[in-house]
């Protein structure tokens, strides 16, 4: 039986919880028929609330938190894979209600995996993570509907953030005009880096919204959810369609339905966790084909394990730009 280092989160008192950086072994994996020795992983904005208790993210305790892993496989009963494979892992409850992947060893269902492109290191793999491949299928469900360049341009909102990031890098990439809105003035260049032609404040966005506003964009990608997803939708072209994927602002949505009803607006809501495999598979394709790996790698702060905790209440905080890749191996 071999030992490793995780970062466990467990339970003090009836809702507190205390995280600590401690050795478990074998016998402390939980089930499955794959077991990886993790090399990298990554700090999303879910794993904040996880590792901050800011939102009931955990629903097993004690728990290793960690929504994404990749790493290499050590064992496997799973037809897919063999020892030495090197695979991805994003979502499916993993760091939620299954360890995860804050730790040097997980043992997860072989369906849950993907091999890892070989076009992508461990390290490019989670600058990727959970927020980069929703980004992409943010982007492939405003292509699906059919937006093209030559239908205007494109809002990204929470711009400066990890989904933010990556969708104005894809979007920019496709071709596209793309608005990045962010409450972040000092990002700017950053921003322009990445692609985006212009910037707009946060604040433009994030009051009460009107039932319909000026007709600015063709779609977009919101990040952030309450009254800025309802301005967004307010202002979207006739016929324009917005992907919704998070909720920095808030869960709520204080909109009206004119947007539906007198524009033809769609609305196309977005889930990483259970999102089947067709569907990782093409946006890994989006990924590895559009994202521009230097630039990307521009965005990436790589921490030690130990420096997670702090990372997580960072997220919550608003203070992290980009990507934050844990180096584990
Ligand atoms: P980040 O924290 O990296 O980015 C969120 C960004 O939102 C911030 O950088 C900031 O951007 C903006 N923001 C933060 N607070 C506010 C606020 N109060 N009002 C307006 N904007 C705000 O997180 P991620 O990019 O990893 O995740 C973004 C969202 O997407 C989260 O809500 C997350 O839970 C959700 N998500 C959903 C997934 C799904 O499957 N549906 C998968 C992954 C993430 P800026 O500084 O540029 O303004």
């Amino acid at each position: 039986m071999s030992g490793f280092r995780a970062i466990l989160v467990s339970r003090e008192g009836e809702k507190g919880q205390k995280v600590e950086l401690t050795d478990l072994t074998d016998n402390d994996l939980m089930e499955g028929d794959v077991t990886v020795r993790v090399t990298h992983s990554t700090v999303n904005y879910k794993d904040g609330l996880a590792l901050t208790g800011s939102a009931p993210v955990i629903r097993r305790w004690p728990l290793i938190p960690g929504i994404d892993f990749t790493g290499e496989v050590e064992a496997s009963d799973h037809a897919d894979f063999k020892p030495g494979d090197a695979v991805i892992l994003n979502g499916w409850g993993v760091g939620e209600a299954h360890h995860g992947g804050f730790a040097e060893k997980a043992r997860v269902s072989g369906d849950w995996l993907i091999h890892r492109p070989a076009s992508l290191s461990g390290k490019d793999a989670m600058a990727i993570g959970t927020a980069g491949y929703t980004a992409a299928l943010c982007v492939l469900a405003l292509t699906d509907h059919g937006l093209t360049p030559d239908n205007g341009p494109v809002v990204v909102t929470g711009a400066a953030g990890g989904v933010g990031s990556t969708a104005t890098a894809l979007l920019a990439k496709l071709g596209f005009h793309v608005i990045a809105s962010t409450g972040r003035a000092s990002e700017e260049a950053y921003l322009k880096d990445l692609g985006a032609a212009e910037i707009i404040a946060r604040d433009e966005l994030s009051g009460a919204a009107r039932p319909l506003g000026k007709e600015r964009w063709a779609g977009g990608v919101d990040s952030v959810g309450s009254h800025t997803l309802a301005n967004v939708l307010s202002m979207t072209k006739y016929g324009g369609v917005v992907a919704a994927c998070g909720l920095a602002q808030g869960m709520d949505l204080p909109a009206t339905v004119a947007p539906f009803i007198l524009r033809g607006v769609t609305l196309a809501g977005i889930d990483s966790v259970m999102a089947p495999k067709d569907k990782r598979a093409r946006a890994y394709d989006l990924l590895t084909e559009h994202l521009d790996r230097a630039a990307f790698d521009a965005i990436t702060t790589t921490i030690p394990l130990d420096d997670v905790p702090a990372a997580g209440a960072d997220i919550i905080a608003g203070k992290v730009r980009g990507r934050t890749v844990v180096e584990i191996g």
